[in-house]
């Protein structure tokens, strides 16, 4: 599989930066995993709507969801597959009010065939239903922990992931039990519990600088700070 990060800030994206949103693509089919703010024209660098088989959108905050709202004007007469949690309802009329998506509940436990992709939906800890994401193709394995704050269930739940996607949105002296996201460090922790193979770190709040935030996730799996435009292969 082929991981290219479209946007890597939230809540809000900084000049010239997208919030959450990344492209998995495998043997000609495409995944689009969270659609955040400012990521369709990087998107469409990449692929066209056309071309995706599904979207998914690992919970309806604006940050992660937010450019999906006007892909439905250009998927209108062939709605495209939508996994998501079904709540808030009134976030979810609005992506399929204009009937550009077909849209299917993405809850834990559920695992659903994509073209080549197998995707399973899993645990995650956040203040709306959330659910991290696991991606299984040509014998690799991509994970993703959606947004979260400490969630031991997702230590099994993402167990083996040749390439670890984390929420590290939480600096280390904000972060509290309650906060919506993790720190880097505690990425690092997912990481070496969990056995992944690589990490990389996504979901940088404005005062949260990505290089730096490598660094202090730095341990026994290899770190990237998930630069906009990267490519990994997974
Ligand atoms: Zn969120």
């Amino acid at each position: 599989m082929k991981l290219t990060i479209l946007g890597n800030r939230g809540p809000l994206p900084l000049p010239g930066e997208a919030c959450s949103s990344y492209l998995l693509e495998h043997e000609g089919h495409a995944l689009l995993i969270d659609a955040g703010s400012a990521s369709l024209p990087r998107l469409l660098e990449h692929v066209s709507l056309k071309e995706l088989d599904a979207v998914i959108l690992s919970h309806l905050h604006f940050d992660h969801c937010s450019d999906a709202l006007v892909m439905q004007y250009s998927t209108k007469t062939a709605p495209l597959p939508l996994y998501c949690p079904f709540e808030p309802a009134p976030v979810l009329d609005a992506l399929t009010g204009f009937g550009g998506f077909e849209a299917h509940e993405a809850a834990e436990g559920k695992t659903v065939a994509i073209g080549p992709f197998t995707v399973t939906f899993g645990p995650a800890k956040h203040p709306v239903p959330c659910v991290s994401v696991k991606v299984e193709a040509g014998g690799r394995i991509f994970a993703y922990t959606g947004d979260s704050n400490d969630c031991p269930e997702q230590v099994d739940f993402l167990h083996g992931a040749d390439l670890l996607l984390a929420d590290a949105g939480m600096t280390e002296s904000a972060w509290t039990a309650a906060s919506p996201h993790r720190t880097p460090k505690m990425c690092a922790e997912l990481a070496e519990k969990s056995g992944a193979g690589c990490l990389v770190l996504s979901h940088f709040g404005p005062a949260q600088d990505p290089g730096s935030c490598a660094k202090e996730a730095a341990g026994s799996v290899i770190v990237s700070g998930a630069e906009v435009n990267r490519v990994f292969e997974v």
